[in-house]
């Protein structure tokens, strides 16, 4: 799934492509989408902004419509110059903007669906912009309170929770605890109110950094800016923990752990050593 500064990026992108120029064309295959241009045509319309909330990707049109589309594994929206040869089978194309400079395509997107203003303010699963680390307006002291309302969690799954902290990914959460030196099992009961307040800081600050104009597509949260050699096409090698099961940890030298964790299973990497539990208690990687 990508990750928040992935959707941040795309829609920066997208927003350089689209926003402020006439739409010439669109498609989908979406009925939904198709239907509601038929009513409301897009053709005509401007593109107004472009934004990310956690992984929703947010196009906003003139006539007041937006299209919220979803990732989820297999989505991207690719920008092409009309005529250009597409990076993907035409089979795998869901949705079509098109203006007289670039056309934006999505393809294999699992979900979309157009919103009034009034249906996007209802729609829960789309977070609002005080609950995405990316935000402007992001409430760090709301977030803490969230976060420490999953007392009995484990504190790696609920920084996954998008309704808690919109925008961490699964690469980042492992990431977040080790800076944090946070055991990602811990309890979120057992966590410091410093702890909670660094988890919420770490967050931002790291997934800041990597929508940065000069970041690259790979997550960086180790050794700063990624230096392009060959031998660093390995995405772990600017990562603390993530995908380092059995390497020495950066900090102490001790071996990276790897276990799957929570509900969805989803995997987490960290040090047993800069990383402990509160009570001492030893977690089998
Ligand atoms: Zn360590």
């Amino acid at each position: 799934m990508p990750e928040g500064d992935t959707i941040f990026r795309t829609a920066r992108a997208l927003s350089r492509a689209l926003v402020g120029k006439p739409i010439t064309g669109f498609r989908s295959t979406f009925p939904l989408l198709t239907r509601f241009n038929d009513d409301t045509p897009l053709v005509g319309q401007l593109v107004e902004s472009v934004e990310s909330r956690g992984k929703w990707l947010l196009i906003h049109f003139s006539g007041g419509g937006t299209l919220a589309t979803h990732m989820l594994m297999s989505g991207s929206w690719h920008i092409y110059r009309p005529g250009e040869r597409w990076q993907q089978p035409n089979g795998n194309m869901r949705i079509v903007i098109e203006n007289s400079d670039y056309l934006a395509v999505g393809f294999r997107v699992p979900v979309a669906r157009m919103h009034t203003a009034l249906s996007l303010a209802r729609d829960t699963k789309i977070p609002r912009l005080a609950i995405d680390v990316l935000s402007q307006e992001f409430d760090a002291g709301a977030a803490a309170r969230r976060l420490i309302a999953h007392a009995s969690e484990e504190i790696a799954d609920v920084l996954l929770r998008q309704e808690v902290l919109a925008g961490v990914g699964n690469v980042f959460k492992s990431e977040i605890c080790f800076v944090t030196a946070v055991n990602p099992f811990c309890k979120v009961a057992a966590l410091s109110q410093e702890q909670v307040t660094g988890l919420i800081s770490a967050a931002q600050k790291l997934v800041a950094a990597n929508v940065l104009e000069d970041s690259g597509d790979e997550i960086v949260t180790y050794g700063g800016r990624k230096r392009r050699t060959t031998h660093e096409s390995d995405p772990s090698a600017s990562l603390w923990v993530y995908s380092r099961k059995g390497e020495p940890c950066r900090r102490c030298g001790e071996l990276i752990r790897r276990r799957l964790q929570g509900p969805d299973a989803r995997v987490t990497f960290w040090c047993p050593r800069c990383q402990p539990m509160p009570d001492g208690s030893d977690i089998d990687g």
